[in-house]
């Protein structure tokens, strides 16, 4: 690869564009640039800096998320594993409102309801959400741990099957 002769321009896209195929390891499908969670890509000469709002404090998939950055960095920019630096920050607050519309599709396609607006969750009880299967708001919560720290488990009432949505944060 070419990519020492490359301006800085062209390696940003690659890494944004990368960033759109890293896929949330917990959510197949849907991509930590579309949950929101890129918070800034500096290209440097010769490294590349990126740093990610982790969406769940204490959501185990982070270290796995790194690791799958990275190769995908890797190989779209020609950048050795090395160059590629990825950091969490908590210096700005990653809200479920980052939430890319289209990724709430992909979720809905997926049987997972998306989180609704955080101004709507300033309650101690999980918020009411619609079936992803038929759309119906006859809901309940069915605890507040899912399969995983990101994810609740509801059932629905009107079409009888259970479901997951993301917390709202
Ligand atoms: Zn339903």
């Amino acid at each position: 690869m070419v990519a020492a002769a490359a301006p800085r321009e062209p390696r940003a896209r690659q890494v944004v564009a990368a960033l759109a195929q890293v896929m949330d390891p917990e959510m197949p499908g849907v991509s930590i640039a579309a949950l929101g969670m890129v918070h800034a890509v500096e290209v440097e000469r010769d490294h590349v800096h990126i740093t990610l709002l982790p969406t769940f404090v204490g959501c185990p998939a982070l270290d796995v998320m790194r690791a799958n950055v990275v190769s995908q960095v890797s190989r779209a920019t020609g950048l050795v594993p090395d160059a590629i630096m990825v950091e969490y920050s908590a210096a700005v607050p990653w809200t479920s409102d980052r939430v890319a519309p289209s990724c709430h599709r992909a979720l809905l396609s997926r049987g997972i309801a998306p989180p609704p607006p955080a101004a709507d969750s300033i309650m101690t009880e999980m918020p009411h959400v619609a079936c992803p299967w038929c759309g119906s708001a006859d809901t309940v919560s069915e605890g507040v741990f899912g399969p995983t720290a990101c994810r609740s488990l509801y059932y629905c009432r009107a079409c009888r099957n259970p479901f997951e949505a993301m917390k709202p944060v």
